[in-house]
């Protein structure tokens, strides 16, 4: 289970995505191994229909793989999705703003952070000197 730190390009924020996007040669092994192995019982020793049943597993891993992979690309704090930026800019944007509405409505999030995009932030301007006025 390979994860790795990423920072939403997005508000800045670093969360853990999945690097693992399909399933590998050796997970293929893996299901071939198991797939004999549950059949073996029922047929005598090994069965060409060990094959089919690991196809089975090799089809479901893949499918949770690329479903776990792709949820965690999507950023947990302003929703920002990089994939979905890629195809459309103003699909994502509709969609962190859908996320942030819907934060902003959630009293949970009241005293939290407030969401700004990266390079916007109040803290970059906080510690600017001010000239003084003469
Ligand atoms: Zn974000």
């Amino acid at each position: 289970m390979r994860r790795e730190s990423r920072y939403c390009a997005f508000c800045g924020h670093r969360h853990r995505i999945y690097t693992k996007a399909h399933v590998g040669i050796l997970d293929v092994i893996l299901a071939l191994a198991l797939g004999f192995l549950v059949l073996s019982p029922f047929a005598n020793g090994l069965d060409a229909r060990g094959i089919g049943l690991a196809a089975i597993f090799v089809g479901v891993a893949e499918l949770f793989t690329v479903i776990r992979h792709r949820m965690s690309l999507r950023c947990g704090r302003c929703g920002f999705d990089p994939i979905i930026y890629r195809r459309s800019q103003e699909d994502a944007a509709k969609l962190v703003r859908t996320h942030l509405a819907r934060r902003a409505a959630d009293p949970r999030t009241l005293l939290a952070q407030p969401i700004a995009p990266y390079g916007r932030r109040r803290e970059r301007h906080s510690h600017e000197q001010r000239s003084p006025e003469v």
